[in-house]
């Protein structure tokens, strides 16, 4: 069989591998981590960095075609990679999205609102802001996650103070929005133009970290949700994307469908895909990839999926313990997702359990329960 190779070698790696092994590929991971997540499952591990060349030569010369997992990998080298192999996501796609303001940028050509925002490059654009951007979000331009990188800031004095914190690194100010929602859309598209998507995801952050995702919706109308969906194939569409893109979007309290940011490969709010639907989100990014056939998914479960940070792994005497997974396993229709990980801190992302049933109150009920035995907060 061909390798197929990725750069990366995080849980979502780790999911593409898997998904790519189950089709009969071999893998090859690029990471430097010896223990790396993918790495430890993949047939091939290159321990080298995305910046080394050798590294960077070793997976072309592994792979027939390469994916990424990390949204921060240097277009440089995807342009590099894509001279000799097919690559997906191209340079370009990911270039947009790993950059806030070329992402609003994008959002407006392609006619989709987004927050009230400005560029924060220079002392001059500080001094220049707008009042009505406060209080707003500050926001690195580049290489943010988690909520890590952005600082609320509620008026001019305290958005001085946070760009200076930051590094006054190039940073987009976001007027801070009130949010009634929060949704998401995983959306694949092949080199034909052929767009699928998965449904739309309901999601629920705790301290800027993803705790929850339900889909279906419980609480966005249809004709949001449709909204959300043409929005994100409008998108991959005007970024002629090749592979597997998330659009995160916010609902605000009067109604009204926001884009917030895009994330360049199968994203955390779609990991329920892999149990409740026929098609998951790394099939569809080893279709693309492969140029295999892309076929609608079809959601086949209603899906919860709470995510397993760190913190779980650790009891309130702050003693390092093992959350209770046989109490957890025996309520129905729970998959459990453990990424291999060598130690838990809190807030790092170990794992996530998703709970799928046949009507969308059954699996709440259940991952309530799963929450309640794992000590985590009722949604
Ligand atoms: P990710 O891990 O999803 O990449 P990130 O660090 O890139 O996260 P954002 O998605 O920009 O961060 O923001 C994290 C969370 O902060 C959002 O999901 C939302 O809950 C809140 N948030 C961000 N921007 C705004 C805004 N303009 N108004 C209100 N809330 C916001
Ligand atoms: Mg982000
Ligand atoms: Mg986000």
């Amino acid at each position: 069989g061909a390798t197929l190779g990725v750069m990366g070698g995080g849980q979502l790696g780790r999911m593409f591998v898997q998904a790519a092994q189950s089709m009969g590929y071999f893998t090859a991971v690029l990471d430097p981590d010896v223990t790396s997540p993918a790495g430890l499952v993949a047939h091939y591990h290159i321990e080298a960095d995305y910046l080394d060349e050798q590294g960077l030569a070793q997976l072309m010369q592994r792979s027939a075609a390469i994916t990424t997992e990390f949204e921060n990998v240097p277009a440089g080298a995807l342009v590099t990679l894509g001279a000799h192999r097919p690559v997906a996501p191209t340079a370009d796609a990911v270039a947009v999205c790993q950059d806030r303001a070329s992402e609003k940028a994008q959002f407006r050509r392609s006619g989709i609102p987004c927050a009230p925002h400005a560029l924060i490059d220079t002392p001059e654009r500080l001094a220049a802001v707008s009042d009505s951007l406060l209080p707003g979000i500050l926001k690195t331009a580049r290489l943010g996650y988690d909520g890590k990188g952005q600082a609320v800031v509620a008026d001019r004095a305290a958005l001085a103070a946070a760009w200076d914190a930051l590094g006054q690194v190039p940073c987009v100010l976001e007027q801070k929005l009130p949010l009634a929602l929060e949704l998401s859309v995983v959306v694949a598209r092949n080199a034909h133009g052929d767009v699928v998507q998965l449904p739309v995801q309901q999601n629920l952050h705790r301290s800027g970290i993803l705790a929850v995702t339900q889909v279906p919706s419980p609480d966005a109308s249809p004709a949001l949700q449709a909204q959300a969906a043409a929005a994100a194939a409008q998108l991959a569409t005007d970024l002629q994307y090749l592979g597997v893109l998330c659009v995160e979007f916010f609902v605000t309290t009067d109604g009204r469908l926001v884009a917030n940011e895009m994330a360049p490969r199968p994203h955390n709010s779609g990991h329920w895909s892999i149990d409740g639907a026929d098609v998951s989100q790394f099939d569809l990014q080893v279709r693309t990839l492969c140029g295999l056939p892309l076929v609608a998914p079809r959601q086949h479960s209603a899906a919860v999926m709470l995510n397993l940070l760190g913190d779980l792994w650790f009891g309130t005497d702050g003693a390092e313990r093992s959350p209770p997974w046989p109490a957890v396993l025996a309520l129905p229709g729970t998959h459990l997702h453990l990424y291999g990980k060598t130690s838990a801190r809190p807030g790092r992302k170990m794992g996530h359990l998703t709970v799928t049933a046949a009507t969308p109150e059954a699996a709440r009920a259940t991952a309530l329960q799963a929450a309640a035995l794992l000590g985590l907060p009722a949604f």
